[in-house]
């Protein structure tokens, strides 16, 4: 059975590229028959941050995309939070030290900077702490036995690393790269317990997926430089044979194509980078996110959905249950991809047109009383077939077309002052007239003829005053359909409000 795992650090809100993580995570469970689990990696307590946790429960539930198995929905390998993990981990390292896989160092951090110092002076590019410079510093392979039992015995601070062997090729096939080589000589010994007795994100990872036999690691290719230790690290332990699939995710970059899309591009580039709105309650730091924007959560799954994966064809429209029929891994590409705001956008208004009217009217009606005005179904329903079709957000059916209701009382100038004229001015007063004298209904058709008779019987072609006539009754120059607004605020208003732009 397949089972993957989406596994972020709760340290702040879920960035929009790991929510893409979660949803490819989500499709492949979904499409296989297994299972999508969340893992919480919380093993570093410093850089923990209230809520952070709850915003990613919250940011999947809202895309529709929650874990079969989670903290709050713990599975038969529970704990799912690493925090509650913890008493675990050491005895992990412990065996890969008795196998000779890993080893105590107890260097201080001035030895260390000191080893750094000395390996920049020696022209050293990148000074690490690998197979030829442990051989002069305090660890368990330099020290003699007696020495070591001493100073753990003492209780002198310690950490556990990882013993990279020299010559080594690490091989790894990935999914969406292919085989990947790695010389270990390019390695360093990375520590996996630290001296506070926590476990490095490397070793609680692998002992974590190795105990919630997870099958495929589908992540961000921020981590594919960690794989040869991670593939170094099953071969240590012997899990070998049980070893994941590995499935690295093209980087998510900057709409000009600039980089890689960060955590703090959302204000720079005026579009969230957020799924919700979020708060640090101790920080005060907030971001905004696409729900409060007005995304709807199926157009955000769709376009995310689109960010690195392709059907193979010209469709672009799938609704979750399309994309899990249609999602694979070999369709993923490998090229980062352009994180493109305005295809966000035009997603959303093709999610928007999908809706019936009586359930976008909700949304207008709810707009309306907090502009304290009571709205019937029936006229909000009216408002959504004449903007659904022309808005980007839900919201705008109303924040757009509030002038259906609310009467102008200020003009579009720029529009006003080339076709703002005498003869419009004609036209308008007998329509208005006429509208008045008017008895019966008075849809669109009926305000069309009517306005056709007053043009008529000025002598006024219509076709020159035709933005006259939508200024006087709307404000501004250009809307949807003016016949249907005009039927939608009825024979009076339409005719005082034209006596009133007359005046
Ligand atoms: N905790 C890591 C993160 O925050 C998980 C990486 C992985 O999936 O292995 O992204």
């Amino acid at each position: 059975e397949v089972r993957v795992r989406f596994a972020p650090s709760p340290t702040g809100p879920l960035h929009i590229g790991g929510v893409r993580t979660a949803l490819y995570n989500y499709l492949f469970a979904k499409k296989t028959g297994g299972k999508f689990l969340l893992r919480i990696e919380d093993t570093d307590q410093n850089r923990f941050v209230p809520g952070a946790e709850e915003y990613i429960k919250d940011s999947l539930e809202w895309l529709g995309i929650a874990p079969d198995e989670s903290p709050w929905n713990p599975g038969s390998v529970a704990p799912y939070r690493q925090s509650e993990r913890k008493a675990d981990y050491m005895q992990y390292a412990l065996d890969l030290v008795e196998k000779g896989h890993a080893y105590y160092a107890f260097d201080t951090a001035e030895e260390l900077e000191a080893m750094r110092e000395r390996l920049t002076a020696a022209r050293v590019v990148t000074p690490q702490y690998n197979s030829i410079t442990r051989t002069q510093m305090k660890n368990s392979l330099t020290l003699s036995e007696e020495e070591v039992k001493e100073r753990l015995a003492s209780g002198e601070p310690y950490v556990i690393r990882v013993k990279i062997p020299r010559k080594e090729e690490v091989r790894m096939n990935d999914l969406i790269r292919g085989w990947v080589m790695v010389h270990s000589s390019t390695l360093d010994d990375k520590v996996l317990m630290k001296s506070d007795g926590m476990p490095t994100y490397h070793l609680a990872n692998i002992v974590d997926d190795h105990l919630m036999d997870i099958t495929h690691v589908i992540r961000g290719e921020e981590w594919l430089p960690s794989a040869p230790l991670h593939v170094l690290l099953y071969k240590f332990f012997g899990w070998e044979d049980t070893m994941p699939e590995f499935a690295h995710l093209p980087l998510l970059l900057k709409p000009d194509g600039n980089g890689k899309l960060s955590k703090r591009d959302g204000d720079k580039l005026g579009f969230p980078v957020f799924p919700l709105n979020w708060e640090n309650k101790e920080s005060g730091e907030t971001a905004a996110g696409f729900r409060e924007q007005g995304y709807l959560p199926e157009a955000l799954l769709n376009f995310l959905a689109f960010l690195g994966w392709n059907p193979g064809d010209e469709r672009e429209i799938f609704s979750k249950e399309e994309l899990i029929e249609a999602f694979s891994i070999e369709r993923i590409g490998k090229a980062g991809t352009k994180f493109d705001i305005a295809k966000a956008k035009w997603y959303n208004e093709q999610y928007i047109r999908t809706k019936s009217n009586q359930e976008l009217a909700s949304q207008v009606i709810a707009d309306a009383a907090n502009d304290g005005m009571e709205l019937s179904q029936e006229k909000a329903e009216a408002i959504v077939a004449l903007t659904k079709e022309r808005v980007t957000f839900a919201s705008e059916m109303w924040s757009e077309n509030k002038f259906l209701l609310i009467a102008p009382t200020s003009f579009d100038e720029q529009v006003a002052s080339k076709k703002w004229n005498e003869d419009a001015v004609k036209v308008l007063e007998h329509y208005a007239g006429s509208i008045e004298a008017h008895s019966g209904d008075f849809d669109g058709a009926t305000a069309k003829s009517l306005l056709e008779n007053s043009a008529a019987a000025v002598e006024v072609k219509l076709g020159k005053v035709m933005q006259a006539v939508r200024l006087a009754v709307t404000g501004a120059g250009a809307g949807p359909d003016l016949m249907e607004i005009f039927a939608i605020l009825g024979a009076k208003e339409v005719a005082t409000r034209i006596k009133f732009a007359i005046e």
